[in-house]
């Protein structure tokens, strides 16, 4: 009897033990980790924003999430988010992101943002330097407030002499001691930009070996200027500078050759040279009608004519007089821009040199929908993808990416002991996205957990209110040198 008691007490202590060693645990999920290779069930304990355990045995803890039948994974990491209120962040969290960067363009002040989101941010955030910004600036045209890309005039269109070019990498260089993850270059947005300056720009981010996250200068087959020709330059300006260099969206830009582009791209990386690219799954674009991208020659480059640009909110297809209007309107204004192919998007998808980026902003399906829209089309009805090849397009792939920038980013994209705890818990039989063109804002269906940091923000299904687990990626960066080219 006495031996008994014992042995039940130490039983009781041993589960108090237990019971007070996790924040939170995920019990009986089905664990993927693309870096691992891990895919089978196991439990998850949490302690302090990080993943403490990852476990055949049970696991006890102050909060017990029940994941039976659904995937645990690492939270995706999107490195292409322009829309960063919190409308839009709520609806990254249903589509599984807990990391949402501005990394294509840039916002156009980095104390800026990272000040105005620092503790009401719902997932994590981060952005790079904007060279459309920094470019506009000196031109004494600076961005309106909450806009990111610029009027196509003087600012976008001229050349600019080697005094402004010198102004604009010193705006670039305290941008990034102000804490951004690399350069953001929208070339097409700024087709003054000759290819000197585009190389100079390249040469800070080598200065600082940061990455050039890049929205190349043209789409299209109609040379000179062709997609061809603008993945040339781009991997030119990385091969002479050394600069890590991302595409975004290859899709959107290389249209009908985007398979060609891929295959530019697999060359640089054979050769040695640290280029990567990325795509969202659909059909159509989407950017501000006033920009440089509408200057004369879009409809030859893009093979479209004005039907085929829509107003997000209304649905309106535009004609060309409507388009001269909009196009010279100092207000900016988004279009949708269908000027893709399901076959092409279909053929790109499931690249395995592509990641998922959304290029998300309020007006697209995209912004809502691009995560689950993978996960249902491609993994489980067109079956072109597996569950952790796709997992890895969202979550590995882009913390790598990352790595160039903070070493923080080796604890993201992984569901590993030692990586932060920012974990998405989806049923792989229902995850779908909701979001239309038509209405653009519709959650995705499927995220029954999402914790961000350790802190659950999406419980059983439904967004929990004020809690702000959001943190910056990584944190302010300083200057680790001043050299010149
Ligand atoms: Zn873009």
């Amino acid at each position: 009897m006495r031996n008994l008691i014992i042995a039940l007490a130490l039983v009781v202590s041993g589960t108090l033990a237990a019971a007070q060693q996790y924040d939170v645990v995920v019990e009986g999920g089905r664990i993927i980790d693309p870096e691992t290779g891990l895919d089978a069930v196991r439990n998850v304990g949490i302690r302090e924003g990080k993943i403490a355990s990852v476990s055949v045995a049970p696991l006890s803890g102050r909060r017990v999430i029940h994941a039976d039948g659904l995937v645990v994974a690492p939270g995706f990491i999107d490195l292409h988010q322009h829309a960063q209120d919190l409308a839009s962040q709520r609806l990254k969290a249903f589509d599984g992101v807990t990391t949402a960067l501005e990394m294509e363009i840039g916002a156009p002040d980095v104390t800026q943002f990272l000040k105005a989101k620092e503790g009401r941010s719902l997932i994590h955030y981060g952005t790079t330097a904007s060279h459309v910004a920094a470019r506009s600036l000196i031109f004494g045209a600076p961005l309106p407030e909450g806009t990111i890309l610029p009027k196509s005039g003087a600012a976008t269109d001229q050349a600019a002499t080697p005094e402004q070019i010198q102004r604009i990498q010193q705006r670039l260089r305290d941008e990034i001691d102000a804490g951004a993850l690399g350069i953001g270059m929208g070339i097409e947005y700024t087709p003054g930009a000759t290819r000197l300056e585009v190389i100079d720009m390249f040469r800070v981010a080598a200065e600082r070996k940061l990455p050039v996250y890049t929205h190349m200068r043209s789409a299209g087959r109609v040379e000179p200027g062709s997609a061809i020709a603008s993945v040339e330059e781009v991997i030119g300006a990385a091969a002479i500078t050394g600069a890590s260099l991302h595409i975004v969206h290859i899709n959107s830009t290389c249209l009908r050759d985007s398979l060609e582009c891929i295959s530019l791209i697999e060359g640089a990386r054979a050769r040695g040279l640290d280029v990567t690219t990325e795509a969202y799954p659909y059909i159509a674009g989407m950017t501000a009608i006033n920009s440089a991208v509408f200057n004369p020659g879009w409809r030859e480059k893009l093979g479209i004519d004005y039907g085929s640009l829509v107003i997000p909110d209304t649905g309106e297809h535009l004609t060309k007089d409507r388009f001269d209007e909009l196009h010279n309107s100092g207000k900016q204004q988004w279009v949708l821009i269908f000027a893709n192919t399901q076959e092409v998007v279909d053929a790109v998808i499931p690249d395995p040199l592509i990641m998922i980026a959304s290029d998300g902003a309020e007006g697209h399906p995209r912004n809502a929908g691009t995560y689950s829209r993978v996960l249902a089309q491609y993994v489980r009805e067109k079956k072109t993808l597996t569950l952790i090849e796709a997992l890895r397009k969202m979550t590995l792939m882009p913390a790598q990416m990352l790595e160039r920038s903070t070493p923080a980013a080796h604890r993201k994209g992984r569901l590993q002991e030692g990586a932060d705890a920012d974990v998405v818990i989806f049923d792989p039989q229902n995850i779908a996205d909701r979001s239309t063109f038509e209405k653009p804002m519709e959650p995705s269906v499927g995220v029954q957990y999402l914790l961000v940091g350790g802190t659950v923000l999406i419980d059983d299904g439904k967004m929990v209110p004020n809690v702000f687990p959001g943190r910056p990626v990584p944190g302010p960066r300083k200057a680790v040198t001043t050299t010149n080219r």
